[in-house]
């Protein structure tokens, strides 16, 4: 089978790597790639956001599965393009892409299908957030309704501040992912990403990840797309994993399908632990990146069996996904500036030397100057090991990190801190 993937970043890499190791590949295409997937895909240009030019290039190629990596492609509608042309593809259509890429949408599906979430109001003019903020306990979160990059999440500690922060949001700071506010109650736990596999009708799990959203060590700095990750988390038993599917994925799986706008792909849930069980912060309807990376370290079967199955409908009579029982932690590596404005056009060399030891190293803003591997963009790689504890997958990692000759690039050194101080005892 021809498969095509959409994306470039350190996510699609490690789909890249694990979907050419599957019998049932003919040819893998991949748009727009990175140096680190053209090793395993040939690359095309392609624009993943244009719906019409990936069909007839589907058409062209003979291509029997499309995976699309990230958000924009979905909330732009090309999964629909595609099924209208009767390709299969692993993502959900514009409708269900909602459940990321609108806050109050998800916020609403919670109430319908009486899923745990934070206490919200939802207002569309200032005067109406500001009358809702009293009826809040500080800290209070104050979000902007459409998708801003992680920056459109305030987490105000006095009135003042969340006052400012929908004055910001109605001021247009997020143009019109802010023409909403959802105000909601802050939860206080630990956060964990757990990630199902979905065919709009039946769901299975697919595994846990702990993000580190934060630039610098100790979780310190402004919010990034993600600088480390590892896998599982252990802080979600295998008993709060069964309510998570009972409780969170099940019902939204349900009311989506009864709605008419089936959410197939992944169902990625950003979760509080509370005192209370586990509560639904966000959603999203694709792989985390780096969560996808760990999880496919992890991943042990055939994926592009899996992910086709997804996309048929086929996932009833699926086998449920394996993981291995190690446990596997990523490492970004990012350009200087980054998340302002990230250090472009910086050598990498040693990934060979950093791959040694056992490693993977995921390219993510990568590009080939002249036969030289240069910095392209923010986050850069996405260095990768296993081990039978996180603290073993942390050193296997940081090795390679060290192995690594990138002047113009830094990483933190802490990631998996959490999980290695309870592994300690
Ligand atoms: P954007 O839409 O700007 O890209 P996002 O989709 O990442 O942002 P959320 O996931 O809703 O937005 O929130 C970002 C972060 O803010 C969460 O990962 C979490 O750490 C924190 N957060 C959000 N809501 C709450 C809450 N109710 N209580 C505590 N923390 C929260």
């Amino acid at each position: 089978m021809n498969v095509l993937l959409l994306g470039s970043g350190g996510r699609e890499h490690a789909l890249a790597w694990r979907l050419t190791q599957s019998p049932l590949l003919d040819t893998l295409f991949a748009a727009p790639g990175n140096p680190g997937i053209a090793d395993h895909a040939t690359i095309v240009t392609l624009e993943p956001t244009d719906g019409a030019a990936v069909t007839a290039f589907c058409a062209e190629q003979d291509i029997g599965l499309v995976i699309v990596g990230p958000e924009a492609p979905l909330v732009a509608g090309v999964a629909d393009d595609l099924r209208t042309a009767g390709i299969a593809v692993f993502g959900p259509g514009r409708a269900a892409a909602q459940l990321e890429g609108s806050k109050s949408f998800t916020k609403a599906l919670c109430d319908r299908a009486n899923i745990p979430t934070a206490s919200y109001v939802r207002a569309a003019a200032l005067d109406e957030a500001l009358a809702a903020l009293p009826q809040f306990a500080l800290p209070v979160v104050v979000k902007a309704d459409g998708l801003a990059a992680g920056k459109g999440v305030i987490i105000a500690a006095t009135s003042q501040e969340a006052e400012e922060a929908c004055r910001t949001i109605f001021g247009g700071a997020f143009g019109e992912a802010g023409a909403e506010v959802v105000i909601e109650e802050f939860l206080e736990g630990e956060e964990i990403s757990f990630f199902a596999l979905t065919d709009g009708v039946s769901a299975l799990r697919f595994g846990s990840a702990q993000d580190h959203k934060r630039v610098g060590d100790g979780d310190v700095g402004p919010n990034t797309g993600g600088m480390g990750a590892y896998s599982p988390a252990s802080v979600l038993t295998p008993e709060i994993e069964a309510q998570v599917m009972a409780d969170i994925i099940e019902p939204t799986v349900r009311t989506m399908a009864a709605e008419g706008t089936p959410c197939g792909g992944v169902l990625f849930a950003g979760l509080m632990l509370t005192a209370t069980g586990p509560k639904l912060i966000e959603y999203n309807v694709r792989f985390g990146d780096p969560e996808c990376q760990v999880l496919m370290m992890r991943f042990d079967g055939d994926l592009l069996v899996l992910l086709r199955a997804v996309a048929e409908g086929r996932l009833a009579g699926a086998e449920p996904p394996r993981m291995i029982a190690d446990a596997a932690l990523t490492v970004v590596m990012a350009a200087n500036g980054y998340p302002g404005t990230p250090a472009k056009g910086g050598t990498i060399e040693g990934i060979a030397a950093a791959e040694a030891d056992g490693a993977k190293v995921f390219h993510a803003g990568t590009a080939l100057y002249g036969g030289a591997l240069t910095a392209s963009g923010g986050r850069v790689l996405a260095v990768t090991a296993t081990g039978a504890t996180v603290a073993a997958a942390q050193a296997t990692a940081y090795r390679a990190v060290d192995a690594i000759d990138f002047p113009t690039g830094f990483c933190r050194r802490d990631i998996g801190w959490r999980e290695v101080a309870r592994e300690r005892g």
